[in-house]
């Protein structure tokens, strides 16, 4: 029950007599007409509260590590059983801590050979058997379809089993309509493709024909660095703790802003906002609406691995107004520094007219340039 009353004290902090005075100054100051007269058409109040959370917080990790060859970690502080229950004084700021786990150093040879293995690749030959062992690669200029034409009209022997010998390169040999020559196989003159001489085949050029690659993982060594001790011969293995220390920021702005750009500017220059007292446990502090209570708990609510925290929160009343004899401006009322401050807006009733207005201008124009044409 005492929420309800104090949240009765804040609807009554912005009475409606003084917004009346204050809007009779607003509307005074601006030339306007004096608005003695005028009765408040709708009056809504609302609370703008807005909260900061600085929190200190403690982040504690474990994590197995290992690492190639010998590690030297004796610099490193120990802990025992689990890092979470390790006890630390509480630092000044953010930072990160790197523990030991007490009895987790583990250093281990590895079961290769100081850190070389056969090479996967080739399995310690050094090479591959190349692809045109079977068979040389056809010509790729005559597609060992037509290497001679003597040879195709006689169906002469063409031994092509005999070795590929290096294929004619430059212009003369591979450009198209290069002048055929004497045939390797049958040995009639002008008759041949100008680079296979009519074999059909080529040296393969992978290979230069040796029938045998070399091993591109281990340049031929036939052995390579092992993998999983890096090339060392050795490997490390320890637990590791660390804990992290940092300041993180959740800020809250209520209600999420329904009033126009112009009106926020002036609430964040120039309106009083009133601080407020959050406990230390976290729990809402009296003079907060009921509307955002739910959300200002949830905001301050304590954190797992909070420390400790720094909370501002602050209020502030604001009243839209409307007036019965001004139905082209809405008001916004709160208090300033001296008194109250007034921010007027058009209403949404005079958006629409000025809408309407500039369309009913539009059609007379186009209407006005028919009829001229
Ligand atoms: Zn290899
Ligand atoms: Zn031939
Ligand atoms: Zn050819
Ligand atoms: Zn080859
Ligand atoms: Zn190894």
């Amino acid at each position: 029950m005492s929420d309800a009353r104090e949240d009765d004290a804040l609807i009554d902090a912005l009475p409606d007599a003084d917004i009346l005075k204050a809007l009779s100054r607003h509307v005074a100051r601006g030339g306007g007409p004096a608005i003695g007269g005028a009765r408040l058409r709708h009056v809504k109040r609302r609370q703008l509260l807005r909260s900061q959370v600085v929190r200190f917080t403690e982040r504690r990790h474990e994590t197995p590590r290992t690492a190639f060859g010998t590690e030297d970690l004796s610099a490193l502080p120990l802990y025992e059983g689990t890092i979470t229950d390790h006890p630390l004084p509480v630092p000044e700021g953010p930072g990160r801590l790197t523990l030991i786990r007490a009895g987790s150093y583990r250093p281990v040879p590895c079961p290769c050979d100081n850190g070389q293995q056969r090479c996967a690749g080739c399995s310690g030959s050094g090479g591959h058997a190349c692809t045109c062992r079977n068979e040389p690669p056809p010509c790729d200029v005559c597609l060992d379809v037509a290497p001679c034409a003597q040879c195709a009209k006689t169906g002469g022997r063409r031994t092509r089993t005999t070795k590929a010998r290096p294929a004619a390169t430059g212009p003369d040999a591979t450009a198209p309509g290069a002048r055929p020559i004497t045939c390797a196989v049958c040995g009639t003159p002008e008759a041949a493709c100008p680079r296979c001489a009519g074999r059909g085949r080529i040296r393969c050029p992978h290979c230069a024909g040796r029938g045998r690659e070399t091993c591109a993982r281990c340049s031929g060594r036939g052995v390579g660095t092992h993998d999983v001790c890096g090339g060392k011969g050795s490997l490390t293995h320890w637990v590791e703790g660390t804990v992290e220390y940092a300041h993180e920021t959740a800020s809250l702005s209520l209600p999420r802003p329904y009033w126009p750009d112009k009106v926020r500017e002036r609430l964040t220059a120039a309106a009083r906002w009133q601080p407020r007292d959050v406990p230390p446990g976290g729990a809402v502090p009296p003079g907060v609406d009921g509307e955002h209570r739910a959300a200002v708990a949830a905001h301050l609510a304590r954190g797992r691995v909070e420390l400790s925290r720094r909370v501002t929160l602050e209020t502030c009343p604001l009243a839209r107004v409307e007036l019965t004899d001004d139905p082209n401006r809405v008001f916004h009322v709160f208090p300033g520094a001296c008194g109250l401050v007034v921010v007027s807006t058009l209403s949404d009733r005079l958006k629409r007219r000025l809408v309407a207005a500039g369309a009913v201008i539009i059609i007379v124009l186009a209407l006005i340039l028919w009829l001229v044409g």
